[in-house]
């Protein structure tokens, strides 16, 4: 029909018929997959086209245009369906590292290489790089995955992508705002559809209108590219702008460029180091990693299904695609995680090889431990029995005990510590019970004093503020003996305290009590038995990174008839309601605890704080009641007073700062409000919350959140739904990163480059049962002397570390 156009409608001749008849008999023949009324408008222009001899030019033009436009609309009917499959692109075997111009050691400085040059080197010692060895860890930060092959239609805004595309047109031209400015433009198609593609080149020398038209002539119409880069949208809808562009000689060709169609690493750069320096740099050294051995044995990588160590180095930094690089990565966080895993291990094995008082009971010995129980209100709970006893078992073994016992707010872990104190002082041992804070402190010695009298155990408290005179008495005792029970804060460590016969170390609400303690109190002579009690409950890697040194005992199951704690998000301007919650609660003998971030109004944020919101519910809001103040800047008697007040029922509201965070047990507070909820960790908050909910009264927690933040509002309401503490522990590691979680004190977190105790849960199990039954088999990795190797490495570069940062 083109033709019969350009030949002005004559009704050409074929060699057996004309144009008219061809058409029209090509219309009558039978069409699969056409409906009824398709058929019939063919057959319609069929009949007309018969008589078409006979018409005027005009009736002639007429007809054929119909003609033109059936068959477009039967063609947008019959669409094939079919997906269309991402397009194929070639994609050479990735050149690799060339030949080392080496042989050189993982130690040799980077400014000896020939390759990299004392002026890189000096940028990249910037970056903390020093030796070959620390270059090749110097792993990418993210990668470009232009190895993601699509077809024009299925290209994401803000995804990168690979297409392979056709030509149409192009256009290039100065920008008529900007001289300075030249713009080539291409026109691509797929069978899925176009996209507009421009390359700018800013400046003057490429506006000459020569130099344009030798950019354009790269590009022809018809010409295949494989273009490779960042969707962006635009007005026009997905285009690319400065992309990677490379024309191919035919669709099957493959790629010249050493980046379209791959994963481009992308590194942490410094100033006056590019990528490309960097990428040459460990072009450089990278050969070398092919000497490596890999300190697994290849029979344990087999069954643990891990590619070999100097592959992983070399594909982490050039992978070919994603799978190439998902297994690069699971064995080199594997690797992380086993060193991890064979370090906390050996420690503990160096630990358990130190004699410890074996504190087994005389025969025909009183149980101290029995009448103890026997003077609680309650029964131990199936879980509290259980960990009891595991503890009683480690306490019987000539190795020293160290176990954390990990158990929900109010799940009863005092109680535990107390018995297991009693079975150390049975065995003619001494006990000390450390709490991190001097109000939790006093208030274990006060629990202490409820029971010990009765069974003839002499205990003290001693804490900063234990006045000099009795305090000297009490290290007196302590040294002759007398004192069996020592209760304090973390000042039991200090030099002066010295006891007699040091059995059991208890320390309570602790995340991690550090190796440097532990030394402290093996300077005090002999190796205590050590137990840590934690409430916060970290989630599980953090807790096997931290504590694979320790055996942990879990207390998971909370004593009977407590009610779940209520919990509800309320606004600012909601604030009465949870004042009207107190006054009901207060009226039926119960109290409240209002907790905010701050102490006063010092700091320059728009907060409210603790001394104002006292100073309002004291004298508007509750002139009837007695409101307490507790924070951190009283002095040590005030906080006691406080605290005190409000356990006896002096004070009914206890308006406090986040001293109240831990251990505070206060078993009449129903109530827990919670001010700018927003600026507190959620196990921080659930901490806050098991202040209330430990008697057998319905309790209730209200966040008050006055931000708009949503993600703020989403973090709240994990709270509101949850009331398990492993849960929200794992979701604030989630939301905020083990760093936050552990807070900054915590010190001790893991060194690792590339896994996450967010995301590889699963290798580092993975990774701690290999490092189990590496050790149970080969205790002094006699047999396995590549690990042995890397694991006294890592700790020479700690000290290393840390010698530099001195
Ligand atoms: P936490 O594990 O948070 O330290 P506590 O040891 O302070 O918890 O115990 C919380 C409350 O539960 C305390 O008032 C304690 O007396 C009580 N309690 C402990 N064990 C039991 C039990 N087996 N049955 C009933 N109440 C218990
Ligand atoms: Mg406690």
């Amino acid at each position: 029909m083109q033709l019969e156009a350009e030949r002005g409608f004559g009704d050409l001749k074929g060699r057996q018929e004309r144009f008219s008849g061809f058409v029209a008999r090509t219309f009558t023949e039978p069409l699969a997959g056409i409906t009824e009324p398709q058929r019939q408008g063919l057959e319609d222009l069929a009949r007309a086209l018969g008589s078409y001899g006979e018409l005027s030019l005009a009736r002639r033009q007429n007809l054929v245009r119909q003609c033109r436009e059936r068959l477009h609309q039967l063609r947008q009917a019959h669409q094939p369906t079919i997906p269309v499959g991402p397009p194929r692109l070639q994609v050479g075997a990735s050149s690799g590292p060339g030949a080392s111009s080496g042989p050189w050691d993982p130690d040799t400085p980077l400014s000896e290489i020939k390759g990299v040059g004392p002026k890189t080197a000096a940028r990249l010692a910037q970056l903390g790089l020093f030796v070959l060895r620390d270059l090749v860890h110097y792993y990418p930060r993210d990668y470009l995955d232009y190895a993601n092959l699509v077809r024009i239609s299925g290209l994401e805004p803000g995804r990168t992508a690979t297409i392979v595309a056709t030509v149409r047109r192009s256009n290039a031209f100065t920008s008529p705002r900007n001289p300075n400015l030249s713009i080539l433009e291409l026109h691509l198609a797929d069978i899925t559809g176009k996209i507009r593609v421009s390359r700018f080149f800013a400046g003057k020398r490429f506006a000459s209108p020569g130099w344009l038209k030798g950019q354009q002539a790269h590009f022809p119409p018809g010409a295949t590219v494989a273009v490779s880069g960042l969707v962006k949208e635009t007005p026009y809808g997905p285009a690319f702008q400065d992309p990677l562009m490379e024309v191919l000689d035919h669709s099957h060709a493959q790629v010249r460029s050493e980046s379209i169609g791959r994963l481009i690493p992308v590194y942490g750069l410094t100033e006056g180091l590019g990528s490309e320096r960097l990428r040459q740099a460990l072009a450089a050294v990278l050969p070398e990693v092919r000497r490596w051995g890999d300190p697994l044995p290849e029979a344990l990588r087999h069954t643990e299904n891990l590619i070999p160590r100097p592959q992983a180095l070399l594909q982490i930094h050039q992978p070919s695609n994603q799978q190439e690089l998902q297994a690069s990565r699971h064995r080199l966080v594997f690797d992380e995680f086993l060193l991890l895993q064979l370090g906390l291990l050996q420690r503990r094995r160096q630990l358990s090889q130190r004699p410890a008082p074996p504190l087994v009971l005389a025969a025909g010995r009183d149980d101290l431990v029995q009448r103890f129980l026997e003077l609680l209100p309650f029964p131990l709970t199936g879980a509290q029995k259980r960990v009891l006893a595991e503890i009683r078992v480690d306490l019987a073994r000539p190795q020293p005990m160290a176990r954390l016992v990990q158990g929900d707010v109010g799940s009863g872990k005092t109680v535990v510590a107390l018995a297991s104190l009693l079975t150390a002082i049975e065995a003619g041992c001494q006990g000390a019970l450390m709490a991190p804070t001097e109000v939790l402190a006093e208030q274990h010695y006060r629990k202490l004093a409820e029971w010990l009298p009765q069974l003839h155990v002499t205990s003290a408290l001693l804490t900063g503020s234990t006045p000099a005179q009795r305090r000297r008495e009490l290290l007196r005792d302590l040294v002759n003996g007398q004192l069996q029970l020592l209760v304090g804060t973390h000042a039991l460590l200090e030099d002066p305290v010295q006891f007699d016969r040091l059995g059991l170390v208890v320390v309570d609400e602790q995340h991690r009590f550090g190796v440097r303690q532990r030394n402290r109190l093996l300077a005090k002579g002999l190796q205590p038995h050590l137990l840590t009690m934690t409430a916060t409950p970290i989630p599980r890697t953090l807790a096997l990174s931290l504590h694979g040194d320790l055996d942990v005992s879990q207390i998971d199951e909370l004593p009977p008839g407590r009610q779940p704690i209520q919990t509800s998000l309320l606004k600012g301007g909601q604030r009465s309601k949870a004042y009207q919650l107190i006054r009901d609660q207060v009226a039926m003998g119960q109290r409240a605890y209002v907790v905010l971030p701050l102490v006063d109004d010092s700091e320059k944020l728009d907060l409210r704080s603790a001394i104002e919101v006292h100073r309002e519910l004291e004298e508007e809001v509750f002139p009837d009641l007695q409101v307490g103040l507790l924070h951190g800047k009283l002095n040590s008697a005030s906080k006691q007073a406080a605290i005190r007040a409000f356990a006896d029922g002096l004070t009914q509201v206890l308006v406090s700062t986040t001293v109240v965070e831990v251990g505070v047990d206060v078993p009449e507070a129903s109530v827990m409000v919670i001010e700018h909820a927003e600026r507190f960790g959620l196990a921080q908050l659930h901490q806050l919350r098991g202040r209330v909910g430990r008697g057998a009264a319905a309790s209730y927690c209200l966040l008050i959140n006055d931000s708009n933040n949503v993600q703020a509002k989403q973090r709240l309401e994990v709270l509101v739904r949850s009331g398990d503490g492993f849960e929200i522990a794992e979701m604030d590691l989630r939301l905020r990163g083990p760093g936050q979680v552990l807070g900054t004190r915590q010190s001790g977190l893991p060194d690792l480059a590339l896994a996450s105790l967010t995301d590889d849960g699963e290798v580092l199990e993975q990774a701690r049962q290999v490092a189990q039954s590496i050790t149970a088999k080969d205790p002094d990795l006699a047999l396995h002397q590549g690990l042995a190797e890397a694991l006294a490495d890592q700790r020479r570069r700690q000290l290393d570390l840390a010698s530099r940062l001195n």
